[in-house]
């Protein structure tokens, strides 16, 4: 596809990335590899808005991959970070922020009786997978098709985001032992994972899912799955596992727990929890976490794990998450979701706008999408069309047809008028769009 718009500053840049850095880029998805063209060097963010190396200005729907919930250089957040910094920027010793930290989580979420602070999702999810196993003294993970939980070695099967976007089944370098001891299944299926657990009885120490996925876009559980997949753990003496990194603090206040209701023995948390410094967690059941080293047997540690400037960040934000910049981030969801389908259905473009709570994406197709297998019938060459015609007007999405949307608290009114802007002619584009 050819491009009518250019990015001289950008590409020049990722010419001198792609000599240094494998792809030119430090994590796949942002190389534009599933729409093509040149991935945009962002060189600032205020608001609603991120400002490229060429000088142009795009309405962020990205937001970093979540955490920016509250938009770009939100100034409680940089204060708060400021200050922080001001008093030095990592001490290896246990500190104040980090206490708070982890009090807002506990306060937030009931589930969550101890907390450990990590750096990134995928240590997380990989530190949470550790202690079940420890905890249970079993050796097999179940995790669903299209569920994206990091790039942690027993979880990379059938996983999404990156996988999805790239059309990758799995990854070299995982070996059969480890992948072995990870059943995949597909998502929305609980007469699957009853048979997982006929199949394996007593042998599966967690089942871990998206609390509700935005890995392979937008599939929310069907009714009843969560709870039924904590049934069906708690019968078999295996842990539940909610991965909340891309939910957690955004869904609600107390992310998809705060929607569904269903008690996870343990929960993984990202993104919005580090006001966009790297500041992740895992936590939950107190007799579990009691296990994790030096309280227990389960080793698990970091140096710049709980470090103060990500804490800082992270606390001020979730501090400015009220009742009412839930709202409001709603509110902004629920309006681009109807601009964006009115925009396709006015193009006559087959189309699905899939929501859960405030996250939501496009499927382009109009049979309901309830697995990973469902997503990949979609027409994603519909989408790179879109994507380029929304980027060439100014608006950033994330450039693959297999990620969530993201908005925050500072998209207002100007933000919406661009992107409504946008739609006409990049929904045209990808009604006239060949595969
Ligand atoms: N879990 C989920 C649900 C995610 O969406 C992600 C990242 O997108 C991760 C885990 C991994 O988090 P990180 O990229 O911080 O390692």
């Amino acid at each position: 596809m050819a491009y009518s718009y250019e990015a001289p500053v950008s590409q020049s840049l990722f010419d001198r990335a792609s000599v240094v850095t494998p792809g030119g880029v430090n994590s796949p998805v942002r190389a534009f590899r599933a729409v093509g063209g040149t991935p945009r060097f962002m060189v600032s963010g205020t608001g609603p808005y991120l400002t490229d190396a060429d000088g142009r200005e795009y309405v962020d729907l990205v937001c970093s991959w979540g955490p920016m919930i509250l938009g770009h250089s939100h100034p409680e957040v940089i204060a708060a970070v400021q200050e922080a910094v001001s008093r030095g920027t990592s001490f290896g010793t246990p500190g104040e922020g980090e206490v708070a930290l982890a009090e807002e989580i506990v306060a937030r979420i009931e589930p969550v009786e101890q907390v450990r602070l990590v750096s990134s999702g995928t240590e997380a999810t990989m530190s949470a997978i550790r202690l079940a196993r420890g905890f249970t003294g079993r050796a097999k993970v179940v995790k669903f098709a299209g569920c994206y939980h990091g790039h942690v070695d027993a979880l990379l099967a059938a996983a999404g985001s990156g996988l999805a976007t790239f059309g990758l089944p799995d990854t070299p370098g995982v070996t059969g032992a480890t992948a072995g001891d990870t059943v995949v299944l597909p998502y929305n299926d609980l007469d699957a994972v009853r048979a997982a657990f006929a199949a394996h009885p007593g042998e599966i120490a967690c089942v871990i899912t998206e609390a509700s996925p935005g890995n392979m876009g937008v599939v929310p559980p069907a009714e009843g799955f969560n709870a039924g997949l904590k049934e069906l753990c708690a019968a078999d003496g295996a842990l539940y596992i909610s991965d909340e990194v891309m939910t957690g603090f955004r869904t609600s206040k107390a992310g998809w727990y705060g929607v569904d209701g269903v008690r996870p023995d343990l929960m993984t948390f990202g993104k919005v929890m580090g006001g966009g410094f790297p500041a992740a967690a895992f936590g939950g059941r107190a007799d579990v976490m009691a296990h994790l080293a030096p309280a227990g047997p389960v080793y698990q540690a970091g140096t710049l794990s709980g470090n103060p400037v990500a804490t800082a960040a992270g606390l001020a934000q979730l501090r400015l998450l009220d009742d009412a910049a839930y709202a409001k981030i709603d509110a902004v969801s629920a309006e681009l979701r109807s601009l964006v389908g009115d925009a396709f259905t006015k193009e006559g473009v087959a189309h699905t706008v899939s929501s859960a709570s405030n996250m939501f994406s496009v499927f382009f197709t109009d049979q309901p999408v309830r697995n990973y297998d469902d997503a990949k019938q979609q027409e994603a060459f519909r989408f790179t069309a879109f994507f380029h015609s929304m980027l060439e007007q100014g608006v950033y999405l994330p450039p693959s047809a297999f990620e969530s949307w993201f908005v925050s608290t500072a998209h207002d009114e100007r933000a919406i008028e661009r992107i409504a802007a946008a739609l006409p002619a990049a929904a045209r584009a990808a009604s006239e769009a060949t595969a």
